[in-house]
Order: C-alpha cells, then sequence, then structure tokens
C-alpha cells in the first residue's frame, strides 16, 4: 500500500506535461484531465483485476474500470486469451464475421426490449443513431431527455448532459447549432408530472423519451418508484417511443440491464461499455418493426467501417460468458453492498453529510446532507471537499472516478480485501478532510 509521503507521481507530471503540448487538455476525453478534483491526472502503466499501475510504479485499487468495461475485471486472462486467438485471424474484416452473430444472439436473449440489434464503435454513436431512428419510425422530431443525464456528445444531446459538461462548468456546448437542440425537450429526473406537462404541450410531436434508467452520469441516482412505470405508460399514450440508455447500466445493474431488474420494457435500448469488454463497440437494438427501417434491412442510413469487427465481438463474447456464470450477479451485489455501506458509515461517523447508494455494480457517495433523486440535488454537493477526497484517496492507492458526479464502478475482481482497505483509506482520508 502506498503511503501519503511516499506519494510520487513525477513520472505521470512528466508525461502529462508533454500530452498537455499534444492534445487539448493532455486527454483524448475531458473527465480524465482532473479537472473538478484539482490536481493532477495520473498515467496509467497497466491494468489487472481490480488494481492499476502508474507510470511511477504507485499501485491502487481501482473503482473505474474504465469507465464501465472491466465488471469481469481488467484485462481478464479468458478475455485476453479469446483477444489473442482472434487477434491471428486479423482484427477488421469490414465484411461480416460470424463473432457477429453470437454477439447479437447473446444480446437478444439477455435484454428484453431488444429483438433485433446493430452494433456501432461507441455509446454515442449507438445513441446518436437511436436518436435517427426515434425521429424515423414516429415521423415526429421532438425528444426529451432529462437533466443530468448523458447520452453521449452528439449536438442534439448536448443540453444538461451530466458529468462531462457539468464538471468543465459548460452550461451547453459552443458549435452546437440551437437550430439543432430546439427538438430537444429537458425535464428534471425523477419528475413525471414535469414530463406530463411537456407531452401536454407538445402534442403529436414528441418522437420520444430517453433516460438512463438509473442514472450514473450525474453521480449515482436510481429511479424512483413509479417513475420508469409512468414513462412507459405516458409514451404509450402520447404515441411515442421509450429508450433506455442502458450503455452503462446493461450487463451491469442485472445481466438484462435495468429493464430487467426494474420489469419495465422500452421499445428500444443502448448499448455500449460492457459489451465491448473493452474494446470500442455500442449497439442499439429493440422492437423488431422499428429496427427493420434500419438499412439496408429499411430507409433509415446508419453505417460504420469497423462496426461489428471480429476483435471487439470477440471481447464482448467473452465477457457476457463470464458474466453469465453462476452467482456473478450476487457477488457483484454482496461486494458493492459491502463497500458503500462501509464509505457511508465511516463518512457519517466523521461527521460528514452524505448521501448514497448503490445497485448491484453500480454506487455513488455525495457530499451533501440532502436525499439525491434528481441533479438539481446533487447539485448541493460539496464539490471542493470531494476534490479533497478524491486527492487523499489517491494518495491512499484508490483511484475513484475524477468528478463528484460520476457513479462507482466494482468488478468480479474487488475482493473483500480490497474492499476492507479502501474503508480503512477513507476513514484515515476522512478525519483530516
Ligand atoms: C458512456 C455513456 C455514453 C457514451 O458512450 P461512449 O462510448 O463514451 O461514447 C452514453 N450514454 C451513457 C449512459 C453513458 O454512460
Amino acid at each position: 500500500m502506498v503511503s501519503t509521503t511516499s506519494f510520487n507521481t513525477a513520472k505521470s507530471k512528466e508525461v502529462f506535461a508533454a500530452a498537455q503540448q499534444l492534445m487539448p487538455g493532455g486527454v483524448s476525453s475531458p473527465v480524465r484531465a482532473f479537472k473538478s478534483v484539482g490536481g493532477e491526472p495520473i498515467v496509467f502503466d497497466r491494468v489487472k483485476g481490480a488494481y492499476i499501475w502508474d507510470v511511477d510504479g504507485n499501485q491502487y485499487i481501482d473503482y473505474v474500470g474504465t469507465w464501465g468495461p472491466a465488471i469481469c475485471g481488467h484485462a481478464h486472462p479468458e478475455v485476453i486469451s479469446a483477444l489473442h486467438e482472434a487477434l491471428d485471424k486479423g482484427t477488421s474484416f469490414g465484411a461480416p464475421c460470424v463473432q457477429e452473430n453470437i454477439l447479437a444472439e447473446m444480446v437478444i436473449d439477455a435484454v428484453p426490449s431488444i429483438e433485433m440489434v446493430r452494433f456501432v464503435n461507441s455509446g454515442t454513436e449507438a445513441c446518436m443513431s437511436v436518436l435517427r431512428l426515434m425521429r424515423a419510425f414516429t415521423g415526429r422530431d421532438k425528444i426529451i431527455k432529462f437533466e443530468g443525464c448523458y447520452h453521449g456528445h452528439a449536438d442534439m444531446f448536448l443540453v444538461k448532459a451530466g458529468s462531462g459538461v457539468a464538471t468543465l462548468g459548460l452550461p451547453d456546448s459552443p458549435g452546437v447549432p440551437k437550430t439543432t437542440t430546439n427538438n430537444t425537450l429537458t425535464a428534471p429526473y425523477n419528475d413525471l408530472e414535469a414530463v406530463k406537462a411537456l407531452f401536454a404541450e407538445n402534442s403529436n410531436a414528441i418522437a420520444g423519451v430517453i433516460l438512463e434508467p438509473v442514472v450514473g452520469n450525474a453521480g449515482f441516482i436510481p429511479p424512483e418508484a413509479g417513475f420508469l412505470e409512468g414513462l412507459r405508460l405516458l409514451t404509450q399514450e402520447n404515441g411515442a417511443l421509450l429508450v433506455f440508455d442502458e450503455v452503462m447500466t446493461g450487463f451491469r445493474i442485472a445481466y438484462g440491464g435495468a429493464q430487467e431488474k426494474f420489469g419495465i420494457t422500452p421499445d428500444l435500448t443502448t448499448l455500449g461499455k460492457v459489451i465491448g469488454g473493452g474494446l470500442p463497440v455500442g449497439a442499439y437494438g429493440g422492437r423488431k418493426d422499428i429496427m427493420s427501417l434500419v438499412a439496408p434491412a429499411g430507409p433509415m442510413y446508419q453505417a460504420g467501417t469497423l462496426s461489428g469487427n471480429p476483435l471487439a465481438m470477440t471481447a464482448g463474447i467473452k465477457t457476457l460468458e463470464l458474466l453469465q456464470r453462476p452467482g456473478t450477479y450476487e457477488q457483484l451485489d454482496r461486494i458493492t453492498k459491502r463497500l458503500t455501506n462501509g464509505l457511508l458509515q465511516v463518512a457519517k461517523d466523521l461527521g460528514h453529510e452524505v448521501y448514497g447508494g448503490q445497485i448491484s455494480a453500480m454506487f455513488g457517495m455525495f457530499f451533501t446532507g440532502k436525499s439525491v433523486h434528481s441533479y438539481e440535488d446533487a447539485k448541493t454537493s460539496d464539490t471542493a471537499k470531494f476534490g479533497r477526497f478524491h486527492r487523499g484517496m489517491l494518495e491512499h492507492g484508490v483511484y475513484l472516478a475524477p468528478s463528484q458526479y460520476e457513479a462507482g464502478f466494482t468488478s468480479l475482481a474487488h475482493t473483500d480485501e480490497d474492499v476492507e482497505r479502501t474503508i480503512a483509506a477513507a476513514k484515515a482520508v476522512l478525519s483530516n478532510l
């Protein structure tokens, strides 16, 4: 375990300083830059199981898991060995491969709403494609999204879009024309009345409602009882589609995603993260009558050079196979509950106001005295305190997502000992905050 006094990140600093001259902000994706927690990001050298090693040789227990995909643990030996085998046959065909059928069948079997699926290369791509499909199917242009929900960085979704944007303090983004977001209506999460009002004001104009069925991009916020049911009913009554963005929750909240866990079946679903097993994969799928509009079966155009490539499909297939083994979700839930309860308890014992929770392998803790049901609630958090907590945990060998507005992730590789070490580190850090 790294002790605070010996914590040395000289090499990380050097690499990141160079990176800042080469890439905007020194990173390939904004949240990685630690802007919202202060200090400089650490540069990784390798990952394995529940652990990360940085370029200075420090070891950390990881609760980011490459933002979700590493649910079986980083670099799982069975995933790596399947990838070696696939690699020998080539990385991309740009033509059909058997692995696409295998992963498609697994996804269709697992996710209640999905009867047919299209593979893409990222969650962003899945969400922007599903939006086009919502509009193509209904012949309507407007959509409803929720404050604090993130659906990738496509123009139409960059309205009140949660973590990354929130962290940088950008209300929206320059470069997004008003005409693009005019049709994006927003409502507070967990607020059915607001959604009802939007439907009333825009009758026969709303293509559908898209949401994170459990929010992870405004910190961890679960749906309140009746919210998902209410959305299912409202969309049906108004001839609109219900879309679950399960890029984060798919195969994490349960094997069949949040829709399986809560027993609400949307019309369309987007996936990403876990189904790629650490390689770039996204997907959207749903009812056959809707998916049949997608080219070349139908007129809605969407394509991709590297989509469905055998390497990425292989990582996804092996990851889902591992998740199908008996007891995996029980284990994920047990370990995450132990972690979350431990963290909340230690914080409260030390006099900090915190609010948090977990479902399966997804968790969160806000530094606020308020209970958090929406992005507005989440924003009452003491983010400066979170920044100090984050830094302290890093110095004690624990890698948390570098923003108050991100969920935490556990994996099958996290042990009880890892959890105990994490809680002990939190106790040390929270004593001096
Ligand atoms: C991560 C995420 C996305 C975007 O996926 P990328 O692969 O980063 O483009 C979309 N929706 C949700 C809910 C996400 O968590």
